[in-house]
């Protein structure tokens, strides 16, 4: 086995930890549908598809390594948004979060001098800039629509034909 187990075993939970953002995503985006905010929806969903794939790179990884792979339960999501800006709010610390524990990976992997997480883990490191990016222009963009909430979801339609 290329990593230790106590690599091994952080990097199951973020494989949970992947899976359950993937959970939440979801459950955002049928909360969203509920509000009627469309474009917003389709984006979170299109976020749980993303979430599912981190997950999916971190089970390939494991298995390359020579380590073994041990799911646990994923945590149930909330079912219920006050609002879209409850849903942006929650999508932003989410995705803190989920840098902060990416961050420790890496922190160890440099500890371990295990070169090869290290290098594994760039890929999350950088795509967490994005992702705090986008779901902190979402929550802006709720946040200055106020009452017209329309006005943001065509704001996150705008940023989906842009990318
Ligand atoms: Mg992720």
């Amino acid at each position: 086995m290329m990593i230790s187990s106590t690599m091994n075993a952080k990097l199951n939970d973020q494989i949970t930890a992947e899976f359950a953002a993937s959970h939440k995503y979801l459950a955002m985006a049928c909360a969203l549908e509920r509000m009627g905010l469309k474009n917003m929806k389709t984006r979170f969903l299109k976020q749980h598809e993303e979430e599912h794939e981190h997950a999916m790179k971190i089970v390939r990884f494991v298995e390359e390594v020579g380590g073994n792979v041990v799911l646990d339960a994923i945590p149930k999501p909330p079912t219920e948004f006050k609002s879209a800006l409850a849903v942006a709010e929650s999508a932003v610390n989410w995705e803190v979060e989920i840098t902060r524990k990416i961050h420790d990976i890496v922190s160890l992997a440099i500890s371990e001098k295990d070169y090869t997480t290290q290098s594994f883990m760039t890929w999350f490191v950088d795509e967490q800039v994005e992702e705090v990016s986008t779901m902190t222009d979402i929550l802006n963009w709720v946040r200055l629509a106020g009452e017209n909430l329309l006005q943001a979801d065509a704001m996150v339609r705008h940023s989906m034909g842009e990318s």
